[in-house]
Protein backbone atom coordinates (compact mmCIF):
# COMPACT_ATOMS: atom_id res chain seq x y z
CA UNK A 1 0.00 0.00 0.00
CA UNK A 2 1.09 3.24 -0.58
CA UNK A 3 1.49 5.68 2.21
CA UNK A 4 2.68 9.10 2.07
CA UNK A 5 5.59 10.39 4.46
CA UNK A 6 6.18 13.27 6.13
CA UNK A 7 9.96 14.22 7.50
CA UNK A 8 10.41 16.08 10.87
CA UNK A 9 14.36 16.46 11.46
CA UNK A 10 15.44 19.41 13.90
CA UNK A 11 15.94 21.84 11.11
CA UNK A 12 12.42 21.26 8.42
CA UNK A 13 9.69 19.21 7.63
CA UNK A 14 9.78 17.98 4.17
CA UNK A 15 7.80 15.56 1.88
CA UNK A 16 9.43 12.50 1.31
CA UNK A 17 7.33 11.22 -1.40
CA UNK A 18 5.44 8.16 -1.08
CA UNK A 19 6.71 4.94 0.92
CA UNK A 20 5.41 1.28 1.43
CA UNK A 21 5.15 0.66 4.82
CA UNK A 22 2.67 -1.69 7.06
CA UNK A 23 1.35 -2.07 10.61
CA UNK A 24 4.22 -3.12 12.62
CA UNK A 25 6.14 -3.05 15.72
CA UNK A 26 8.43 -0.38 16.30
CA UNK A 27 11.72 -0.82 14.62
CA UNK A 28 14.26 -1.05 16.86
CA UNK A 29 15.50 2.22 18.64
CA UNK A 30 12.72 3.91 17.03
CA UNK A 31 9.42 4.94 19.21
CA UNK A 32 5.62 4.77 17.19
CA UNK A 33 3.09 6.46 18.09
CA UNK A 34 -0.47 5.69 15.82
CA UNK A 35 -3.14 8.24 15.51
CA UNK A 36 -5.99 4.93 14.84
CA UNK A 37 -8.18 5.27 12.48
CA UNK A 38 -11.33 4.38 14.90
CA UNK A 39 -14.22 6.90 13.01
CA UNK A 40 -15.29 9.99 15.20
CA UNK A 41 -13.09 9.66 18.24
CA UNK A 42 -9.86 9.22 19.68
CA UNK A 43 -7.69 6.39 19.75
CA UNK A 44 -3.89 6.91 20.19
CA UNK A 45 -1.54 3.65 20.46
CA UNK A 46 2.42 4.88 21.84
CA UNK A 47 4.89 2.21 21.46
CA UNK A 48 8.93 2.32 22.89
CA UNK A 49 11.67 0.55 21.43
CA UNK A 50 11.73 -1.60 24.35
CA UNK A 51 8.02 -3.03 23.31
CA UNK A 52 6.21 -1.41 26.05
CA UNK A 53 2.72 0.14 24.89
CA UNK A 54 0.01 2.80 26.12
CA UNK A 55 -3.55 3.29 24.35
CA UNK A 56 -4.38 7.19 25.09
CA UNK A 57 -8.48 6.53 24.65
CA UNK A 58 -10.31 3.80 22.60
CA UNK A 59 -12.61 5.18 20.28
CA UNK A 60 -16.51 5.05 20.24
CA UNK A 61 -16.39 1.31 19.69
CA UNK A 62 -15.05 -1.98 20.02
CA UNK A 63 -13.09 -1.18 16.00
CA UNK A 64 -10.56 -0.32 18.06
CA UNK A 65 -9.74 -3.80 18.97
CA UNK A 66 -9.31 -4.96 15.53
CA UNK A 67 -6.74 -1.35 15.04
CA UNK A 68 -4.87 -2.82 17.78
CA UNK A 69 -4.59 -6.57 16.65
CA UNK A 70 -3.52 -4.64 12.83
CA UNK A 71 -0.59 -2.98 14.79
CA UNK A 72 0.88 -6.47 15.66
CA UNK A 73 0.49 -5.45 19.31
CA UNK A 74 0.83 -7.45 21.52
CA UNK A 75 0.40 -6.42 25.19
CA UNK A 76 -0.60 -2.93 26.59
CA UNK A 77 1.38 -1.63 30.18
CA UNK A 78 -1.23 1.33 29.96
CA UNK A 79 -4.34 2.71 29.23
CA UNK A 80 -5.56 5.99 29.54
CA UNK A 81 -9.14 7.43 29.48
CA UNK A 82 -8.45 11.50 28.73
CA UNK A 83 -12.37 12.00 29.74
CA UNK A 84 -15.45 10.67 30.31
CA UNK A 85 -16.83 10.77 26.73
CA UNK A 86 -17.81 7.21 24.99
CA UNK A 87 -16.00 8.25 21.51
CA UNK A 88 -12.58 8.34 24.16
CA UNK A 89 -13.39 5.20 26.10
CA UNK A 90 -16.23 3.44 23.77
CA UNK A 91 -14.38 0.35 23.05
CA UNK A 92 -12.05 0.58 26.68
CA UNK A 93 -13.84 -2.30 28.24
CA UNK A 94 -13.32 -4.54 25.39
CA UNK A 95 -9.53 -3.57 24.89
CA UNK A 96 -8.77 -4.67 29.10
CA UNK A 97 -9.95 -7.81 28.49
CA UNK A 98 -8.12 -8.46 25.42
CA UNK A 99 -5.22 -6.63 26.05
CA UNK A 100 -5.52 -6.47 30.23
CA UNK A 101 -2.71 -3.30 31.03
CA UNK A 102 -0.96 -3.00 34.05
CA UNK A 103 -2.10 0.51 34.67
CA UNK A 104 -5.71 2.55 33.66
CA UNK A 105 -4.98 6.01 34.04
CA UNK A 106 -8.17 8.64 34.64
CA UNK A 107 -9.45 11.51 35.89
CA UNK A 108 -12.15 11.34 39.25
CA UNK A 109 -14.37 13.49 36.96
CA UNK A 110 -18.27 12.64 38.06
CA UNK A 111 -19.68 12.11 34.81
CA UNK A 112 -20.54 8.81 33.75
CA UNK A 113 -22.90 6.15 31.97
CA UNK A 114 -23.75 2.77 32.62
CA UNK A 115 -20.73 1.44 30.45
CA UNK A 116 -18.32 4.08 32.00
CA UNK A 117 -19.46 2.15 35.33
CA UNK A 118 -19.22 -1.24 33.73
CA UNK A 119 -15.68 -0.59 32.70
CA UNK A 120 -14.79 0.95 36.26
CA UNK A 121 -16.04 -2.30 37.75
CA UNK A 122 -13.73 -4.38 35.57
CA UNK A 123 -11.14 -2.82 36.51
CA UNK A 124 -11.93 -2.87 40.15
CA UNK A 125 -12.35 -6.53 39.33
CA UNK A 126 -8.74 -7.29 37.73
CA UNK A 127 -5.02 -6.70 38.35
CA UNK A 128 -4.74 -3.75 37.06
CA UNK A 129 -3.60 -0.57 38.93
CA UNK A 130 -6.19 2.90 38.51
CA UNK A 131 -3.72 5.87 38.71
CA UNK A 132 -4.62 9.23 38.68
CA UNK A 133 -3.35 12.78 37.48
CA UNK A 134 -2.11 15.04 40.16
CA UNK A 135 -3.53 18.43 40.54
CA UNK A 136 -0.73 20.00 42.22
CA UNK A 137 2.32 19.08 39.50
CA UNK A 138 2.58 17.09 36.93
CA UNK A 139 3.42 13.14 37.27
CA UNK A 140 5.87 11.13 34.79
CA UNK A 141 5.24 7.98 33.66
CA UNK A 142 8.18 6.16 31.83
CA UNK A 143 6.92 4.15 28.78
CA UNK A 144 10.22 1.88 28.50
CA UNK A 145 12.47 5.00 27.10
CA UNK A 146 9.84 7.34 26.17
CA UNK A 147 8.81 9.60 29.11
CA UNK A 148 5.16 10.67 29.49
CA UNK A 149 4.04 13.68 31.29
CA UNK A 150 0.63 14.01 32.87
CA UNK A 151 0.05 18.13 33.07
CA UNK A 152 -1.68 19.01 36.31
CA UNK A 153 -5.48 18.59 36.00
CA UNK A 154 -7.61 20.84 35.79
CA UNK A 155 -9.85 21.81 38.84
CA UNK A 156 -13.19 19.65 37.70
CA UNK A 157 -15.55 21.08 35.76
CA UNK A 158 -19.28 20.16 36.61
CA UNK A 159 -20.75 21.83 33.36
CA UNK A 160 -18.16 21.01 30.31
CA UNK A 161 -16.66 17.71 30.75
CA UNK A 162 -14.33 18.63 27.89
CA UNK A 163 -12.63 20.30 30.26
CA UNK A 164 -11.36 17.80 32.63
CA UNK A 165 -9.23 16.27 29.79
CA UNK A 166 -6.20 14.45 30.45
CA UNK A 167 -3.28 16.13 29.02
CA UNK A 168 -0.10 14.16 27.92
CA UNK A 169 3.29 15.48 26.62
CA UNK A 170 4.71 12.55 25.32
CA UNK A 171 8.47 12.65 25.05
CA UNK A 172 11.08 10.61 23.38
CA UNK A 173 14.18 12.01 22.63
CA UNK A 174 14.42 15.70 20.97
CA UNK A 175 10.42 14.57 19.41
CA UNK A 176 7.31 16.40 21.72
CA UNK A 177 3.88 15.23 21.47
CA UNK A 178 1.04 17.21 23.08
CA UNK A 179 -2.07 15.28 23.49
CA UNK A 180 -4.51 16.88 25.44
CA UNK A 181 -8.08 14.97 24.73
CA UNK A 182 -11.20 17.59 23.92
CA UNK A 183 -9.52 20.18 26.34
CA UNK A 184 -11.29 23.48 26.09
CA UNK A 185 -10.82 27.04 26.77
CA UNK A 186 -10.25 26.85 30.32
CA UNK A 187 -8.06 23.81 30.74
CA UNK A 188 -5.91 25.75 27.82
CA UNK A 189 -5.68 28.65 30.41
CA UNK A 190 -5.14 26.68 33.25
CA UNK A 191 -2.36 25.05 31.62
CA UNK A 192 -0.63 28.56 30.28
CA UNK A 193 -1.01 29.43 33.08
CA UNK A 194 -0.03 26.51 35.43
CA UNK A 195 2.82 24.40 33.55
CA UNK A 196 3.68 26.41 30.15
CA UNK A 197 7.16 24.46 30.01
CA UNK A 198 5.15 21.45 29.35
CA UNK A 199 2.95 23.15 26.68
CA UNK A 200 5.47 24.77 24.90
CA UNK A 201 7.52 23.81 21.60
CA UNK A 202 5.73 20.35 20.34
CA UNK A 203 6.61 19.53 17.06
CA UNK A 204 3.59 17.46 16.54
CA UNK A 205 -0.12 18.78 18.33
CA UNK A 206 -2.90 16.89 18.11
CA UNK A 207 -6.21 19.02 17.82
CA UNK A 208 -7.89 18.64 21.00
CA UNK A 209 -11.62 18.14 20.24
CA UNK A 210 -11.42 16.48 16.73
CA UNK A 211 -10.50 19.85 15.22
CA UNK A 212 -13.69 21.80 17.09
CA UNK A 213 -12.93 25.86 17.07
CA UNK A 214 -12.92 25.38 20.91
CA UNK A 215 -10.19 22.93 20.95
CA UNK A 216 -7.27 25.28 19.59
CA UNK A 217 -6.89 29.35 19.55
CA UNK A 218 -3.54 31.77 18.41
CA UNK A 219 -2.52 31.43 22.20
CA UNK A 220 -1.83 28.05 22.01
CA UNK A 221 -0.26 27.75 18.66
CA UNK A 222 1.42 30.30 19.82
CA UNK A 223 3.49 28.31 22.62
CA UNK A 224 2.85 25.35 21.72
CA UNK A 225 4.54 26.05 18.51
CA UNK A 226 3.45 23.02 16.14
CA UNK A 227 5.05 21.68 13.26
CA UNK A 228 2.52 19.13 12.44
CA UNK A 229 -1.03 19.44 13.43
CA UNK A 230 -2.86 15.85 13.36
CA UNK A 231 -6.17 15.28 14.04
CA UNK A 232 -8.58 12.19 14.85
CA UNK A 233 -12.27 12.24 13.44
CA UNK A 234 -14.87 10.67 11.41
CA UNK A 235 -15.32 11.12 7.36
CA UNK A 236 -18.86 12.98 7.29
CA UNK A 237 -19.05 13.62 11.28
CA UNK A 238 -22.49 15.55 12.17
CA UNK A 239 -19.85 18.00 14.31
CA UNK A 240 -18.87 19.71 10.92
CA UNK A 241 -15.07 18.69 12.26
CA UNK A 242 -12.92 19.91 11.80
CA UNK A 243 -14.44 23.53 11.86
CA UNK A 244 -13.56 25.94 8.42
CA UNK A 245 -11.99 28.38 11.56
CA UNK A 246 -9.11 25.95 12.97
CA UNK A 247 -8.32 24.99 9.41
CA UNK A 248 -7.83 29.08 8.80
CA UNK A 249 -5.69 29.28 11.67
CA UNK A 250 -3.66 26.55 11.16
CA UNK A 251 -3.16 27.43 7.14
CA UNK A 252 -2.36 30.92 8.47
CA UNK A 253 0.04 29.49 10.70
CA UNK A 254 1.75 27.21 8.09
CA UNK A 255 0.98 24.38 9.94
CA UNK A 256 -0.01 20.98 8.05
CA UNK A 257 -2.54 18.95 9.38
CA UNK A 258 -2.82 15.03 8.80
CA UNK A 259 -6.60 13.64 9.24
CA UNK A 260 -7.34 9.87 10.13
CA UNK A 261 -10.91 10.91 8.11
CA UNK A 262 -8.76 11.54 4.52
CA UNK A 263 -5.37 9.31 5.74
CA UNK A 264 -6.74 6.43 7.68
CA UNK A 265 -4.24 5.74 10.85
CA UNK A 266 -0.92 7.62 10.97
CA UNK A 267 1.61 6.52 12.35
CA UNK A 268 4.58 8.89 13.56
CA UNK A 269 8.32 6.53 13.86
CA UNK A 270 11.04 8.36 15.82
CA UNK A 271 14.71 7.50 16.71
CA UNK A 272 13.97 10.61 18.55
CA UNK A 273 15.90 13.33 16.16
CA UNK A 274 14.46 12.11 12.68
CA UNK A 275 10.37 11.49 12.32
CA UNK A 276 8.33 10.19 9.94
CA UNK A 277 5.20 10.39 9.34
CA UNK A 278 2.91 7.98 7.53
CA UNK A 279 -0.94 7.73 7.11
CA UNK A 280 -2.56 4.45 5.32
CA UNK A 281 -3.60 6.59 2.37
CA UNK A 282 -2.00 8.86 0.66
CA UNK A 283 -2.40 12.65 1.27
CA UNK A 284 -3.99 14.72 -1.78
CA UNK A 285 -2.83 18.24 -0.19
CA UNK A 286 -0.22 18.99 2.23
CA UNK A 287 2.54 21.22 -0.36
CA UNK A 288 3.35 24.07 2.61
CA UNK A 289 3.80 25.74 -0.58
CA UNK A 290 0.42 26.02 -1.72
CA UNK A 291 -0.68 27.07 2.04
CA UNK A 292 -2.47 31.05 2.16
CA UNK A 293 0.20 33.78 3.78
CA UNK A 294 0.77 34.26 7.39
CA UNK A 295 -2.20 35.25 10.05
CA UNK A 296 -4.05 38.42 8.26
CA UNK A 297 -6.11 40.78 10.50
CA UNK A 298 -9.74 39.47 10.57
CA UNK A 299 -12.61 41.24 10.31
CA UNK A 300 -15.96 40.67 11.73
CA UNK A 301 -19.01 41.49 8.88
CA UNK A 302 -20.90 44.38 9.92
CA UNK A 303 -23.89 44.51 10.99
CA UNK A 304 -27.14 46.60 9.21
CA UNK A 305 -28.63 47.42 11.87
CA UNK A 306 -27.64 48.30 15.16
CA UNK A 307 -26.17 45.71 17.25
CA UNK A 308 -27.55 43.56 20.59
CA UNK A 309 -26.39 43.51 23.81
CA UNK A 310 -25.86 40.23 24.84
CA UNK A 311 -25.95 40.35 28.38
CA UNK A 312 -29.29 42.75 28.45
CA UNK A 313 -31.22 41.58 25.67
CA UNK A 314 -34.61 39.73 26.36
CA UNK A 315 -34.94 36.15 25.28
CA UNK A 316 -37.70 37.16 22.70
CA UNK A 317 -34.71 39.54 21.14
CA UNK A 318 -32.63 36.35 21.29
CA UNK A 319 -34.99 34.34 19.30
CA UNK A 320 -36.34 36.85 16.55
CA UNK A 321 -33.27 38.71 16.14
CA UNK A 322 -30.79 36.58 16.55
CA UNK A 323 -32.74 33.18 14.76
CA UNK A 324 -32.11 30.74 18.12
CA UNK A 325 -34.55 28.35 19.35
CA UNK A 326 -35.62 28.91 22.83
CA UNK A 327 -33.21 26.09 24.42
CA UNK A 328 -30.23 28.14 23.31
CA UNK A 329 -31.08 31.69 23.90
CA UNK A 330 -32.31 30.10 27.49
CA UNK A 331 -28.39 28.80 27.70
CA UNK A 332 -27.18 32.24 26.58
CA UNK A 333 -29.43 34.07 29.44
CA UNK A 334 -27.91 31.53 32.35
CA UNK A 335 -24.99 31.90 31.46
CA UNK A 336 -24.79 35.93 31.42
CA UNK A 337 -23.02 37.78 31.79
CA UNK A 338 -20.02 37.41 29.32
CA UNK A 339 -16.92 39.36 28.98
CA UNK A 340 -16.00 38.61 24.99
CA UNK A 341 -18.35 37.09 22.73
CA UNK A 342 -15.78 34.48 22.04
CA UNK A 343 -16.92 32.97 25.30
CA UNK A 344 -20.40 32.13 23.71
CA UNK A 345 -17.91 29.17 21.86
CA UNK A 346 -17.33 27.62 25.60
CA UNK A 347 -21.18 26.82 25.71
CA UNK A 348 -20.33 24.60 22.84
CA UNK A 349 -24.07 24.99 21.68
CA UNK A 350 -23.38 27.01 17.96
CA UNK A 351 -22.21 25.78 14.58
CA UNK A 352 -19.26 28.33 13.30
CA UNK A 353 -21.90 29.52 11.25
CA UNK A 354 -24.44 30.62 14.16
CA UNK A 355 -21.52 31.66 15.72
CA UNK A 356 -20.50 33.87 12.72
CA UNK A 357 -23.86 35.57 12.67
CA UNK A 358 -24.18 36.30 16.33
CA UNK A 359 -21.04 37.79 16.17
CA UNK A 360 -22.07 39.96 13.78
CA UNK A 361 -25.07 41.69 15.30
CA UNK A 362 -24.32 41.43 19.00
CA UNK A 363 -22.08 43.34 21.23
CA UNK A 364 -21.15 42.87 25.02
CA UNK A 365 -20.99 45.37 27.32
ZN1 LIG B 1 -14.21 13.47 21.68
Amino acid sequence: MNRWVARLTAALLTLAGFLTASAQPPPPGKAVIELLDVGQGDAILIRSPEGKAALVDAGPSRAVVDRLRETGLQSLDLVVVTHHHADHYGGMLEVIRQFPPRYFLATESRRSTGLYVRLLEAVAASDITPVYPWHDRPRTIHLGSVLLTVLPQPPEDLQEENENSIGLRVSYGDLHVLLTGDSQRRARRYWLQNCPDLIADCQILKLAHHGSHNGTDPLWLDVVRPRVAIVSLGAGNPYGHPHPQVLQLLAEYRIPLLRTDQRGTIRIETDGRRTDITGQRPAFTLASSSLPSRRNTQTRPLADGPRLNLNTASRRQLERILGLNPATSAAIIRNRPFRSLDELEDLDLFTPDQLTRIGSRTVVR
